[in-house]
């Protein structure tokens, strides 16, 4: 059911070359995506509803779901969920309002001051996945931090289904009118993606689009940056768990199974340095599985080459593969796993111990699940409220500070052959260096 890679005795030098890892062919789904949003940009909204015919089997009139649809899905709502995505929105925006940095001057020297000003983008497009799983949760993940940095004008877009008469899930569309969310898509994929770049007759073009999706929502993604700004790149679900001997197989298996649960495409990766561990993981696995609800997806997602169990020589040598791997999901499931856990370089988000599963974060721990996969984690973040704020530099010197600053400005201007630069301090005092 799932692969071993066995690096007792000594660990490769290119870790990353033996871990276990989707072969996500983003190339090819570039090529795939890539007429799908030149169309969007030429055709606009007539584009966006006949890439929605083809891939979602569904016929739009238009793509803006009506402010009453949005209003009637919050009225529908089951109370226990509403309760619930509540109670995410409550912690969700408790963390995030902590995160809003404050601007910050500095003065460099009496008279010079740099202030940094941080802006919040003018207008964002949220997209919320609904291809096999609907994701209400994401809504929560993505408004919550755009709203808390200020972003002025928002719109959530997420794939038209079939059997809701063209509209997206009425789940998340209660969830758009639980937060405010006044502008709200039926469109998924990349032509959701090129609908934000780009802009239609119904959606006016977005300054940045976030939030996470399949192979084809990670290629537009990547197609239409600089387009339009994007966060990381926030694909097939990952998650990978460090346990040793003190780890209790069936909550490492369960856990292991709610990722492989998102997508065949998943990954579960188990590192360990107990045999004992793995070999009972692996048996917890076969019974978890044939009693949960999508047996198929998830055999295919631990069966698949993204999914294993590495086994290593210990705790040390267990970080050294986490942190190579740099998962999505980072679960520490080890004695003193605090302590091992603040030895965690490289990971979107870390879960500490037993009490913090990853399903905890994909709900209700207050943390964003919106995270950075595919090994991105060794260089992005995963969605923040500063996703949603520029750091703006403001520079104000007074006459004496530029004064004492010209002849050093000079010296470096003359050494970079760029006299203009030297000379536009000159022009303040006379075309000489002040004294
Ligand atoms: P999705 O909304 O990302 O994609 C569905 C859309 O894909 C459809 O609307 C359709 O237009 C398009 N599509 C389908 N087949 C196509 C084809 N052959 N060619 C072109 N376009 C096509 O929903 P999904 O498929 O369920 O994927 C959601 C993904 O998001 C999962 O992989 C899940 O693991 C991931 N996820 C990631 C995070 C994260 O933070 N990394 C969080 C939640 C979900």
């Amino acid at each position: 059911m799932i692969s071993r890679i066995d690096l007792r005795g000594s660990l490769p030098g290119d870790l990353r070359s033996v871990l276990p890892r989707a072969d996500l062919d983003i190339e090819a789904a570039l090529d795939k995506v890539r007429p799908i949003c030149e169309d969007v940009r030429h055709r606009g909204s007539a584009a966006v509803r006949e890439h929605t015919r083809t891939f979602d089997g569904v016929e739009l009139e238009r793509t803006r779901v009506p402010d009453e649809a949005v209003r009637e899905a919050l009225g529908g709502l089951d109370p226990a969920v509403r309760d619930a995505l509540e109670e995410s929105v409550r912690r969700a925006r408790a963390v995030h309002r902590a995160q809003r940095r404050a601007d910050v001057t500095t003065q460099v020297v009496p008279g010079g001051t740099v202030t940094e000003r941080w802006i919040p983008v003018g207008r964002v497009g949220l997209y919320v996945p609904g291809g096999r799983a609907v994701y209400p949760s994401s809504v929560v993940m993505n408004v919550v931090p755009a709203q808390e940095a200020g972003v002025a004008s928002l719109a959530v877009t997420s794939p038209a289904q079939k059997e809701f008469g063209g509209l997206p899930h009425p789940a998340i569309l209660a969830a758009c009118a639980l937060l405010g969310v006044e502008e709200v898509h039926a469109a998924g994929g990349a032509q959701a993606i090129a609908m934000f770049a780009y802009g239609t007759q119904e959606c006016a073009p977005a300054d940045l689009v976030t939030g996470p999706g399949n192979v084809y929502v990670t290629a537009a993604k990547r197609l239409l940056k600089g387009v339009i700004g994007i966060d990381a790149e926030a694909g097939p679900t990952e998650i990978a768990i460090l346990a040793d001997d003190t780890a209790s197989p069936v909550e490492v298996a369960a856990d292991l199974i709610s990722q492989a649960e998102h997508d065949p495409l998943a990954a579960a990766v188990l590192v360990t340095d107990s045999v004992r561990l793995a070999d009972a993981v692996e048996d917890e696995l076969k019974a978890q599985v044939a009693r949960t609800r999508h047996t198929e997806r998830i055999t295919e997602a631990l069966a698949g080459r993204q999914s294993g169990i590495v086994l290593v020589d210990g705790v040390d040598d267990g970080l050294k593969v986490v942190d190579a791997y740099a998962a999505e999901h980072l679960e520490i499931q080890t004695a003193d796993a605090a302590a091992v856990a603040a030895r965690v370089r490289n990971a979107g988000a870390v879960f500490v111990g037993p009490h913090a599963p990853v399903s905890l974060g994909d709900y209700l721990a207050g943390s964003n699940h919106v995270l950075p996969t595919g090994g991105c984690a060794c260089h992005s973040s995963g969605l923040s409220v500063q996703s949603f704020l520029r750091g703006v530099h403001v520079v104000e010197y007074d006459r004496a500070a530029l004064a004492d600053a010209t002849a050093r400005v000079v010296a470096l201007a003359e050494a970079e052959d760029l006299p203009a630069h030297g000379a536009a301090l000159k022009a303040r005092f006379g075309w000489g260096i002040p004294s």
